[in-house]
């Protein structure tokens, strides 16, 4: 059985402006111990897809099923599922200071975190907080650990919150581009971080990026989202090799310095469409420079193009691997 198994997902936000469809239709599986990418670009749904699975979009009407351990996410009590959020599942986000809280040093909301979920004394919380932060690359973690947040620079502060994030075991942790605000060295660290601790605690991990690059070598599947709707579906390889979805290509082509020869980055053409006017047909006719009539007439669905390997995409299924190679995984 999948650690976790969602099935069907739709969100939508009422607004003021119209309907948000912010994600439609959304099914993936997630094994213990392995890692999900979840990329597209900003407006896509990613998040959301992931908040929602938190209980974190308020105000949404919300379908389908999220099976964690045999409970639907979606379902659950409010206090139950704060009891699964903080032990369970836990959360890395982009700003450090939205999980750790500028006035308390960073040790002691490890500890009361700790304590929230766990009967331990405060001593034995305090020594794992330093355990957790040394095992995280701070150094010195005996006397840091007394730091407050603005003491540590921004990868320290990313740092923190991973030993946060794997204070309590969880078996899944969401991290939702938590490298953006990072340098390229820096984030490239962070990445072999989490990626190294997540081995050894046998965490699933979704990685939620606008950049394939980020989860080029560690990602086991990928799922490319676009205007709320998965629009191809794949394990690592196939995913970097033998792309189907020109979205995917498209991302592909645009992963900033791709494969270090020092390729100009070519983004993708338009922007993403508005969730609450949705374009007709293919949802990315209007950016695809294989377009043809039928994609702005006819919503093409996810269908197998390989074994284990989905793409939403009128054009033939043999037709893979468009992404040129020099931007491909060192898969
Ligand atoms: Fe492009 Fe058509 Fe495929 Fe959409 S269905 S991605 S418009 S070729
Ligand atoms: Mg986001």
């Amino acid at each position: 059985m999948a650690l976790l198994e969602v099935t069907d997902l739709s969100v939508t936000f009422p607004t003021a402006d119209g309907l948000v469809r912010a994600v439609r239709g959304v099914s993936f599986a997630l094994e213990r111990g392995h890692t999900l990418g979840i990329v597209g670009e900003s407006g896509s749904g990613k998040s959301v897809c992931t908040q929602t699975l938190l209980g974190l979009t308020q105000g949404a009407t919300v379908t389908g099923t999220a099976m964690f351990e045999g409970h639907d996410l979606l379902t659950m009590g409010k206090k139950e599922l704060r009891q699964v959020r903080g032990a369970q599942i836990s959360t890395v986000f982009q700003d450090p200071l939205s999980s750790l809280h500028p006035l308390y040093k960073v040790g002691w909301q490890i500890v009361e975190m700790i304590r929230a979920h766990r009967k331990v004394s405060k001593r034995a919380a305090r020594a794992r907080a330093v355990e957790l932060l040394s095992l995280v690359g701070i150094p010195e973690a005996e006397s840091r650990v007394d730091d407050y947040p603005h003491q540590f620079s921004g990868g320290m502060r990313q740092r923190a919150m991973i030993a946060m994030a794997l204070a309590l075991d969880p078996a899944l942790i969401i991290a939702d581009e938590p490298t953006t605000a990072l340098d390229a060295t820096v984030q490239a660290q962070v990445i072999d971080l989490m990626t190294r601790l997540q081995k050894e605690f046998d965490t699933a991990l979704i990685m939620i990026t606008h950049d394939l690059g980020v989860i080029a070598d560690i990602a086991d599947e990928v799922l490319v989202m676009y205007a709320g709707r998965a629009v191809e579906q794949a394990p690592r390889r196939p995913l970097y090799y033998d792309a189907h979805h020109p979205y995917t290509v498209g991302l592909l082509e645009s992963i900033p310095g791709a494969a270090g020869t020092g390729e100009k980055l070519r983004p993708i053409p338009g922007t993403p469409p508005s969730l609450i006017n949705i374009p007709s047909g293919c949802a990315f006719h209007p950016r695809c420079r294989y377009a043809m009539q039928r994609c702005a007439v006819e919503d093409p669905q996810l269908t197998e193009v390989a074994d284990d390997h989905t793409s939403a995409c009128w054009l033939p299924p043999g037709l893979r691997g468009l992404a040129p190679q020099t931007h491909q995984a060192r898969a």
